[in-house]
C-alpha cells in the first residue's frame, strides 16, 4: 500500500494550491474564517470562479465539463480548499441532482438541468426530510397526485437547507399510498421553488444563522417532464444519492487547518502564567485529536489507494469516514472553546475588552453550530447501524 502523493501529484497539489492563492476574494476567505453568513451571492461567485477555470464539477463526465482527476486528485483538491478557507460548493445541484441526473435523468432532462448548474446560474436544495420522517425516510408523507399532465404535490419537508436560496428543490414524494412495502410508491420530482403554491418558513438554528428551513407545499402543479426515473422508483434514486451525500462529510484539510487555529489560540492563552498549550491535560487532549485526525487522514488515503488501484468502491466505509470527520469537527471546537475561556462569548457582541478579538467572539455560535454535523446526511447513529449491517453482518 503507498499512502505517499507520486510526484504527478505533489505538482497537482502545488498547481492547486498556487492558484487558490491568486484567486480565492479575500472578502470571501476571510467571511469563512471568521464563520460570517455566506449570502446568495459569495456562493455564487466562488461557484463561478470555479467553472470558469474548469474546477468546478470534478465528479462529471468530461463531456459535460468534469475535470478527468483521478480520486486522488479530487481529494488533494478538496483537502486543499479546506485548508484555504474557500466556501463551500452548495452541494445539492453539483453533487446530488446532477449524478442523479447522468444516472438516471432523461436527455431533455440533461440538457435542460445540468449546464446552469454547471454555470453557477442556479441553485438547488433537497426536499427528503419530513416531519416524522427522518432517520426513518420511507415514512415520508408529501403527497404527489397525477393530474393531467401534472403532478399536484402537497405536504411539508423539513430541515430544508438553503431553501430560503433555492431556484429548485428535488423533492421525495409519495406518488402511490397503497399498502405495499413503505419504500415502494415514492417517486424522485424536480420542483421550481417560484411554482405557485410553495412557501419557505425559516427555521433559526441555536447559533442564531439562518441556514435550514420549512417548505410547504399546498397543492403545487409540477410538470409531469420533471419526474426522474420511474414512478414509483424514487427510493432507488434516493439511496444512490445518498452515497454521494456521504462522500463529502470528512473535511480532513477544513479540520487541519482549524486545529492549527486552536494551537495559535491555546499559544496565545495563560493559564497560572503560562501558554495553556504547554498545559499537560489541555496538551494530551489536544493531541488526542490531532491523532485521531492523522488517522483519518490515512484512512481516507488507503480508500483512495483502494480505488486507484481499480478496487471496489468504499461502501460502510464513507459511513466511517462520516463519523470520526464529524466528531473530530465538533473536539476541535469544544477545545477552542475551553482554551477562549470567558472569552468565548455566548453570542457575538459588542464588547471591546482588550484582550477579546473577532475570532473568540465567534466560538460560542460556532461551537453551536456544529452539533449539526452528527445529524444531517444520516445522523452518526444511523451510520454506526450501517457499518454494523455491511462490515459485522449484524
Ligand atoms: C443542519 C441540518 C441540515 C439538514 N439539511 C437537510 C436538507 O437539506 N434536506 C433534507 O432533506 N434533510 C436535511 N436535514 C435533515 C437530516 O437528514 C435529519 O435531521 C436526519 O436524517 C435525522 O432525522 P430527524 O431529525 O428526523 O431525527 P430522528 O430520525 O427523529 O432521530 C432522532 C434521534 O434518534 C436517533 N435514531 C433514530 N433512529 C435510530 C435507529 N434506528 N437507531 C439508532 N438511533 C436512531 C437519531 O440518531 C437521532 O439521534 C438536515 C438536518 C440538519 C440538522
Amino acid at each position: 500500500m503507498d499512502l505517499n502523493y507520486s510526484p504527478e501529484e505533489t505538482a497537482f497539489r502545488d498547481e492547486v494550491r498556487t492558484w487558490l492563492d491568486g484567486n480565492l476574494p479575500h472578502e470571501l476567505r476571510d467571511k469563512v474564517l471568521d464563520y460570517r453568513e455566506l449570502s446568495r451571492d459569495d456562493l455564487l461567485r466562488w461557484h463561478r470562479l470555479l467553472a470558469g477555470k474548469g474546477w468546478v464539477a470534478a465528479d462529471w463526465p468530461v463531456e459535460w465539463g468534469g475535470t478527468g482527476w483521478t480520486v486522488v486528485q479530487r481529494y488533494i483538491f478538496e483537502e486543499e480548499c479546506g485548508y484555504a478557507g474557500t466556501p463551500p460548493l452548495v452541494p445539492f445541484g453539483l453533487r446530488m441532482c446532477a449524478p442523479v441526473l447522468f444516472r438516471f435523468g432523461t436527455d431533455a432532462q440533461k440538457q435542460r438541468f445540468l449546464p446552469p448548474i454547471y454555470k453557477g446560474e442556479v441553485l438547488w436544495c433537497q426536499g427528503y426530510s419530513e416531519p416524522g420522517a427522518g432517520s426513518d425516510l420511507a415514512a415520508l408523507k408529501t403527497r404527489a397526485v397525477r393530474d393531467n399532465g401534472h403532478y399536484v404535490v402537497s405536504g411539508q419537508k423539513i430541515w430544508t437547507t438553503l431553501a430560503h436560496y433555492a431556484d429548485w428543490i428535488f423533492c421525495l414524494v409519495r406518488t402511490d399510498a397503497g399498502g405495499g412495502k413503505r419504500q415502494e410508491g415514492i417517486s424522485f420530482l424536480l420542483i421550481d421553488m417560484t411554482s405557485p403554491g410553495i412557501t419557505v418558513r425559516p427555521i433559526t438554528l441555536l447559533d442564531g444563522g439562518l441556514e435550514v428551513n420549512e417548505v410547504f407545499f399546498d397543492d403545487v402543479r409540477v410538470p409531469a417532464e420533471n419526474l426522474v426515473h420511474e414512478e414509483g422508483k424514487g427510493w432507488t434514486v434516493a439511496k444512490y444519492l445518498l452515497g454521494y451525500e456521504r462522500m463529502g462529510t470528512g473535511r480532513v484539510g477544513q479540520s487541519k487547518r482549524e486545529l492549527m487555529r486552536l494551537k495559535e489560540l491555546a499559544a496565545r492563552q495563560l493559564k497560572d502564567g503560562r501558554p495553556l498549550l504547554d498545559d499537560p491535560r489541555f496538551r494530551d487532549r489536544l493531541t488526542r485529536v490531532e491523532v485521531e485526525l492523522m488517522a483519518l487522514e490515512v484512512t481516507n488515503l488507503r480508500f483512495l489507494d483502494q480505488l486507484r488501484r481499480g478496487g471496489r468502491p468504499p461502501g460502510a466505509e464513507v459511513s466511517l469516514l462520516k463519523i470520526k470527520g464529524t466528531e473530530i469537527q465538533q473536539a476541535i471546537t469544544e477545545l477552542m472553546m475551553q482554551t477562549a475561556g470567558p472569552f468565548a462569548q455566548a453570542f457575538r457582541s459588542l464588547d471591546t475588552a482588550a484582550d477579546f478579538d473577532a475570532f473568540t467572539a465567534t466560538l460560542a455560535p460556532r461551537y453551536c453550530n456544529l452539533r449539526k454535523a452528527t445529524i444531517y446526511a444520516g445522523s452518526n447513529e444511523i451510520q454506526r447501524n450501517i457499518i454494523a449491517k455491511l462490515t459485522l453482518g449484524l
